[in-house]
């Protein structure tokens, strides 16, 4: 029989509402003895079926995969999975010549809470938030490899750093389905990158941050460009893509400058008028006096957990200050926050903060956020975690 978590009174409100977590503080009792990643139904308080869901026994009790009372089985699986191919069929994403690489999964964005699955050409890269996907990984593989009408053809797990409790599950990344190579050249807006899975970070590219960085190429002819953060050179590549009569890539990760490079060599060739260096962001702002005409600040999240968000927000000024003392008069600097706890208006007050410190006039000239195929459910506003404003400095 199916284990049921039990909402103490009072507490049913927020899954009325289509929120997709259930907090431990919100439960009266369990029935039954729910493993861990286990389905299992939410009741209210008079037994009614609200809700069924991954168990966990973290502060995040159940991750809802339906509000109906459905069951959770191969087909309902299939069924998810092809509703998140179709939205990006729909959203032109699919048969785009110019574009081989998107996010086909996007958490509770596409009802699917725990999963995420980017693509890249022919394979598909997996990545389990949670233990109950990362139980069914295998199944959930031979179901991206049957999926009708898309490019996959192989499935990659990158579950060893993000699914919880790994003392116990021991993850290892490896091939669910087919042969995945290990890495393979996409292309993003028609520009190429070399994406590597089993190195990279994440599932081995920043599919985000794929329309700031074809803003990026509309602004950046002639143009002096810093790309701070720059990991594999995304938003160098662009800017070169669109003009820019020199960039400057700076990370922190040796590995990464060096992949921004081969990207830019791949693009480019050896000519491009680019120069990528591995030192910390706030050490290079403090010791190159050279002002640009564009700088972009990608950092990673500052804070992971609501208990560092005050830091966060400091740290943001700190950084975005630090650049507005590099940028020339009239210049553009795109700034972005990718932490889920920061939000939209704290990131605004922490970067408003630091023009006014700098006494440079400033006008926000575009407010930016995660693409389509990172969609946001509308019930769970966690889920809007990007956030970018271009401004204009006098
Ligand atoms: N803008 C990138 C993604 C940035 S990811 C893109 O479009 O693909 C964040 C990067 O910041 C990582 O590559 C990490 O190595 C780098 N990093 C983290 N802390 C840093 C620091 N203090 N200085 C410079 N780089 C740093």
């Amino acid at each position: 029989m199916t284990a049921a978590v039990v909402l103490k009174p009072g507490r049913e409100q927020s899954l009325q509402r289509f929120h997709p977590w259930v907090f431990s503080g919100a439960i009266a009792r369990i029935e039954g003895h729910p493993a861990e990643g286990d389905v299992v139904q939410v009741l209210g308080t008079q037994g009614n079926m609200l809700a069924r869901g991954h168990y966990h026994s973290g502060s995040i009790s159940v991750r809802v995969l339906t509000f109906e009372p459905e069951p959770i089985d191969t087909s309902f699986w299939q069924r998810k999975l092809a509703a998140a191919l179709a939205l990006r069929q729909q959203l032109g994403l699919l048969n785009d010549h110019s574009t081989s690489t998107f996010r086909l999964v996007h958490g509770e964005g596409d009802g699917l809470p725990g999963l995420v699955v980017d693509v890249y050409g022919t394979t598909a890269v997996l990545q389990c938030h949670s233990v109950g996907m990362y139980r069914i990984r295998e199944l959930l593989a031979q179901q991206l490899i049957a999926l009708p009408r898309s490019p996959i053809r192989a499935v990659y797990d990158k579950s060893s750093t993000t699914v919880p409790m790994r003392e116990r599950l021991t993850p290892i990344d490896g091939p669910l389905a087919g042969a995945p190579p290990s890495t393979d050249m996409v292309l993003e807006h028609g520009c190429k990158f070399n994406v590597s899975w089993t190195e990279g970070q994440k599932t081995g590219f920043f599919i985000d941050q794929r329309e700031n960085r074809q803003l990026l190429r509309e602004l950046s002819h002639g143009q002096a460009v810093l790309n701070t953060f720059c990991y594999t050179g995304g938003f160098s590549v662009y800017a070169l893509a669109g003009g820019a009569r020199s960039v400057v890539s700076v990370d922190s990760s040796a590995k990464a400058v060096e992949a921004t490079t081969a990207n830019v060599n791949l693009n480019f060739g050896l000519q491009a008028p680019h120069q990528a260096i591995a030192m910390d962001t706030f050490e290079y702002l403090r010791t190159h006096l050279e002002p640009f005409d564009i700088i972009v600040l990608d950092p990673p999240a500052f804070a992971k957990h609501g208990g560092a968000l005050r830091n966060a927000l400091q740290a943001y000024k700190r950084l975005n200050l630090a650049a507005l003392k590099r940028l020339r008069p009239g210049g553009l600097l795109l700034t972005f926050s990718c932490s889920q706890v920061v939000d939209r208006q704290s990131f605004r007050n922490a970067v408003f903060s630091a023009c006014a410190i700098a006494g440079r006039e400033a006008r926000i000239v575009h407010q930016l956020s995660q693409p389509a195929d990172h969609p946001i459910n509308m019930y769970h506003p966690e889920g809007e975690y990007l956030k970018g404003l271009v401004l204009q400095v006098g």
